[in-house]
């Protein structure tokens, strides 16, 4: 598919791969519009297979499987940035991958990330490359106190440790068995905020309004949509969206995390070419969701609009705290996602729930 291509017809099918909660609400999205969804995922009973057409069980690096898959679809897209680069590149052979395996290796590793960043003229924290013990000193001498974070393979706040000097630094490295880091410096925040963006093929933009984030346990636990920060700083998050999207050519959804400093300057933290927790709300608050955006997208139909008809906080429901679904079922209002995991394990995102307000300015 190109740009001025025509969108793909009702009845097509949409590949993920990935079988968690984001390719569940993209497949059920994607239902939606008349689209049908396979996924490829090695889990048995995963969320998005529950409400897919089809499911291929298999490693992704299973060329048998890869065949198959590509030979089902008709575009393909996948739900977590984790995923290993070489079977998404040998699958862009075989059908086209939005967004392109390029923007994910971009995605995957920090390193890359800041450093398109900088050439893109957008601020980030300070940050050093630390690739190699021998890079630990020079590193620290440059950064202390600092956060070590492993290049690639990062979520929820693991492989990253607060490091007061080279010590730290030290230990910390070979507690992440000496794999590639960066070695960041502490942003002094006001909140943490995000962009879900849009683009489609033609270069169309779509941004939802910039949202808050509040952690727990470093996992989201709130999202505040829209975020309460001053009129330039939104218009400054929602420009550097605009830009990151163009400069990377992305076609498909990016959620864009960012730090707004205590001094007003607005900080990206990190990119994920895939829908993103903090766009749930836009379910329940948009005309158009993040998850039927991303649909849009890679379909080549014209990008929705996506203002929001109301204010939103989306909470996670993390654990334990799902076993609260019969009162938040009863209670008016509250917009419930449940994702159909089974086990409500420490730190498992098992679903969450919006409240709606009136939409303020
Ligand atoms: P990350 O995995 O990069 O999203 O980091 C997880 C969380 O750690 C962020 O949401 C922040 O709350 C915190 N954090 C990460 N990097 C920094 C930084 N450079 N300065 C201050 N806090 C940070």
């Amino acid at each position: 598919m190109s740009a001025g291509a025509a969108p793909l017809p009702p009845g097509s099918t949409i590949g993920i791969l990935g079988g968690g909660q984001l390719g569940r609400m993209t497949a059920m999205a994607a239902a939606r519009l008349g689209y049908r969804c396979a996924i490829l995922c090695p889990e048995a009973d995963a969320p998005a297979s529950q409400v897919a057409a089809l499911t291929i069980r298999a490693a992704y690096d299973d060329p048998g499987a890869q065949r198959r898959f590509a030979d089902a679809v008709d575009v393909i897209t996948y739900e977590f940035e984790n995923i290993p680069l070489a079977p998404v590149e040998a699958l862009a052979r075989l059908k086209p991958v939005r967004p392109s395996p390029s923007v994910l290796a971009i995605c995957q590793d920090r390193v890359q990330e800041k450093t398109a960043m900088q050439a893109a003229g957008i601020g980030t924290a300070r940050f050093v490359p630390v690739v190699a013990p021998g890079d630990i000193a020079a590193a620290t001498a440059a950064i202390a106190p600092g956060i070590l974070k492993t290049s690639r393979m990062g979520y929820d706040g693991k492989g990253q440790a607060r490091v007061a000097g080279e010590a730290e630094a030290r230990a910390a490295f070979a507690r992440f068995g000496d794999v590639p880091c960066v070695l960041e410096s502490i942003v002094d925040f006001a909140c943490e905020i995000s962009v879900v963006v849009a683009r489609a093929a033609d270069g169309a933009i779509a941004a939802y309004v910039p949202v808050e984030n509040r952690h727990a346990h470093h996992i989201l636990d709130e999202t505040i949509a829209p975020a309460k920060v001053a009129p330039a700083v939104a218009e400054e998050a929602l420009r550097i969206a605009r830009t990151v999207v163009e400069r990377l050519g992305v076609v498909g959804l990016l959620a864009i995390e960012m730090f707004v400093a205590r001094d007003g300057r607005v900080l990206v933290n990190e990119l994920a070419p895939r829908p993103h927790n903090s766009g749930h709300w836009t379910i329940d608050a948009c005309a158009v969701s993040q998850f039927e955006q991303l649909v849009r997208a890679i379909a080549g139909l014209p990008l929705g609009s996506p203002e929001r008809h109301s204010d939103a906080v989306m909470k996670n429901l993390v654990g334990d705290e799902v076993h609260d679904w019969p009162r938040l079922a009863a209670e008016r209002g509250a917009c419930l996602h449940l994702y159909g995991k089974g086990e409500a394990r420490p730190g498992r995102k098992m679903g969450h729930v919006t409240r709606l307000s009136p939409r303020g300015g």
